[in-house]
């Protein structure tokens, strides 16, 4: 049974149509994210999942029994927001007690439960702490230990990370997800940042325009998108598509490299590709040009990793190759991924 269900789910402010007919099905103990470009329409989905904003249509279940109308205590989940909200004038042990204070927990209960909480998260030193005297990393610790002694069936978080340095934020990413693993609570996680999704998610669902374009592992969502908006929008630099006829062929750009490079010498596609600009960044060549297309050329980037030592140098005009296995094709009209076509 899925933990959190949405059926033909939508909600409309005024002309807007934040979010557009999702059915999502998140898997018991599961870490799914929901990725997507700003105004996409996640944080709406997240919160009308915990019963924060009303429907238009649709419905929402949770643990199998349809939760529309019910308000969000009721709902056994927790949302941690990008803010945190936590209260500062209150110590952090306070802040954790707080929620089961106001549900009548006794004193010796709302001792023991915010002690285990806070020894999973590593916070129990500072209990005596108002959130002012914390980091942002540790303010980030007390939000979700808030929400643990909950006990919710499922954690929703909205981009609980991104006030942190980018430091913080790789440790954070990471304590979170051994956290989700180690205590199975279905979490579902609302980002912009493609990084994130890819490292945290068990499943990833790919957002635009208030619509779940593509549900799957971030190796299927990266390998196998199934159109022109997910194989671009996943992957820095994006996917190359190039114009033929009436569809694109899509190549990522670390599967595009001079002739000769890769081992394997079948089943390899050649492409002229003039180069216009070459950028060294390290561990990468990023070398940009143009292929032809049916309209035109297109511009497109290869990645060549520092272990390809060829040189390419701009106004060059080189043979690339991409393994036909990579090629990914796509119709030129709807963007949807079709079979393969004849180049
Ligand atoms: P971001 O990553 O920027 O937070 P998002 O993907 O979470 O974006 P939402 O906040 O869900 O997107 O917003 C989806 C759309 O709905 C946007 O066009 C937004 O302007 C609109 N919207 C959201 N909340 C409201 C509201 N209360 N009233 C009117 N329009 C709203």
């Amino acid at each position: 049974m899925a933990v959190v269900e949405t059926r033909g789910l939508k909600k409309q402010f005024g002309e807007v149509k934040a979010v557009d007919g999702v059915d999502l099905s998140s898997k018991e103990g599961e870490f799914l994210v929901l990725l997507g470009p700003s105004g996409c329409g996640k944080t709406t989905l997240l919160r009308l999942i915990a019963g924060l904003e009303q429907p238009t249509a649709g419905e929402v279940l949770i643990g199998g029994q349809v939760v529309n109308g019910l308000p969000p205590r009721a709902r056994k989940i927790a949302m941690v927001f990008q803010s945190y909200a936590l209260y500062p004038h209150m110590t952090v042990f306070n802040n954790i007690a707080f929620s089961l204070k106001a549900q009548g927990v006794d004193k010796a209960a709302r001792q023991e439960k915010v002690e285990w909480a806070t020894s999973i998260l590593g916070i129990d030193k500072l209990l005596q702490r108002r959130p002012r005297q914390l980091s942002g990393g540790e303010r980030q610790r007390v939000a979700l230990a808030r929400c643990l002694v909950r006990e919710p069936t499922v954690f929703l978080l909205d981009e609980p990370l991104s006030n942190l340095d980018a430091q913080l934020r790789a440790s954070a990413r990471d304590e979170l997800q051994q956290l989700q693993q180690r205590i199975g609570i279905t979490t579902i996680y609302v980002t912009h940042d493609q990084v994130e999704a890819m490292g945290m998610g068990d499943r990833i669902a790919v957002m635009y325009q208030g619509q779940i374009r593509q549900l799957g592992t971030p190796r299927e969502i990266y390998d196998e998108p199934g159109d022109t908006f997910v194989a671009t929008f996943l992957g820095s630099p994006p996917m190359n598509l190039v114009e033929r006829d009436t569809h694109l062929i899509g190549f990522r750009p670390e599967h595009f490299l001079p002739k000769g490079v890769p081992e394997v010498q079948d089943n390899l596609v050649t492409f002229s590709f003039p180069v216009t600009r070459v950028e060294y960044l390290g561990a990468d060549r990023l070398v940009y040009g143009v292929v032809a297309g049916t309209s035109g050329d297109t511009k497109t980037m290869a990645r060549l990793p520092s272990t390809v030592t060829v040189p390419i140098e701009p106004g060059g005009d080189y043979e690339f190759v991409v393994p036909a296995k990579e090629l990914k094709f796509f119709d030129r009209d709807t963007g949807l991924r079709t079979g393969p076509k004849p180049l």
